[in-house]
């Protein structure tokens, strides 16, 4: 099967790889999209990269013992290989795992951890079923461009009517859009590249500031009445972004860090009586309904949120638009240009 890796110079290239091997409850999918999440910055690092990828969605072909799923099943492939069996396992909280299982030895398979290339193993505990209205290019967005930020708007307790500020409006931010609209909240939104400010905008945020510009604290206190904004969620990696939005926060209001590895500075929170939740994934044992609900309700918008569709021969082309920021969520059809339609049909 085909598969992309960064090889020892650093390059992205397209390869070849023996096809996984499924076993007991450890299935075979073949994966349709696989949007493409922070990969292109291993690229920029130039580090060897052998598995690359951890969303996708696709269609199981070999269920072996399993007894969650069958062949044909349309699935969302959760990133990891979790015990399944550990306290936050029992929980749906799947991605703290911290007993990972060799999935590769489990099934005498050389390759299938990633989610660019053809085919992937998972637990099936790990696979999340489509229902049959919901297309197979949506249904890839219940990873990290829907799923963080779903998680964050139930841990935040937000609801319909409430102001929320979104900082970043890169796919994750974006989701957060599309999710805060779907609830019926009001979005304040922060984004520099005017590319994504206009998508952000097209997606139903009702504003969208440039957060470098030095009136915007005031510009989000005259849109909230003085009062500042409900919840927050902050998904720029600006290293003092979690910072400004605490300011821009109403007293006891709420705020999810969904941003990776940003050491965060916040003013003192006990005045301001600020909740801070850390999200990362998602529990779709817990709230797979939820997502499906936004997902039905939110076709439009998420057709428009998945800018770029490439296959996995031009993943190298697609990093490159990644880079720029000129881009919604890109996804990559390791089954090749001819199943495009099917995928935007299906
Ligand atoms: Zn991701
Ligand atoms: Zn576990």
């Amino acid at each position: 099967m085909k598969a992309c890796v960064i090889n020892d110079s650093g390059v992205l290239e397209t390869v070849q790889r023996p096809e996984p091997r499924a076993a007991r409850d450890v299935v075979k999918v073949q994966i349709l999209i696989a949007p493409m999440c922070t990969e292109f910055k291993e690229l920029r690092a130039g580090k060897a990269q052998e598995v690359l990828g951890h969303e996708a969605a696709g269609v199981v072909v070999d269920a072996a013992g399993s007894e969650r799923v069958r062949e044909g099943d349309r699935v969302v492939v959760m990133p990891g290989n979790a015990c399944g069996v550990c306290g936050m396992c029992v929980a749906g909280e799947h991605i703290y795992c911290a007993n990972q299982r060799h999935v590769l030895a489990e099934t005498a398979s050389d390759f299938g951890l990633a989610t660019y290339a053809e085919y992937i193993v998972k637990p099936d505990r790990l696979l999340f079923r489509i229902p049959p209205d919901v297309s197979m290019l949506h249904a890839s967005l219940a990873c990290c461009g829907l799923g963080p930020s779903l998680n964050a708007l139930g841990r935040m307790r937000a609801r319909a009517g409430d102001t929320l500020l979104v900082s970043g409006c890169g796919p994750v931010g974006l989701g957060a859009v599309v999710n805060a609209v779907a609830r019926s909240l009001r979005v304040i939104a922060l984004e520099p590249t005017p590319y994504r400010a206009d998508l952000a905008r097209r997606l139903g945020a009702g504003e969208v500031l440039d957060p470098r510009s030095t009136d915007v604290d005031e510009e989000v206190r005259l849109l909230t009445g003085g009062r500042g904004a409900d919840c927050a969620i902050e998904t720029s990696g600006v290293r003092d972004a979690a910072g400004r939005l605490a300011a821009l926060l109403r007293p006891l209001g709420r705020m999810a860090l969904l941003a990776w590895d940003v050491p965060v500075e916040l003013p003192p929170l006990v005045p301001l009586g600020i909740e801070v939740d850390g999200c990362w994934h998602w529990n779709h044992e817990r709230d797979g309904r939820v997502m499906w609900e936004t997902i039905r309700g939110s076709e439009s918008a998420l057709t428009e949120m998945v800018t770029h569709l490439f296959t996995l021969e031009d993943a190298g082309m697609a990093m490159t638009l990644q880079e720029t920021g000129n881009c919604g969520k890109v996804v990559l059809c390791p089954d090749g240009p001819a199943s495009l339609t099917d995928v935007l049909e299906h």
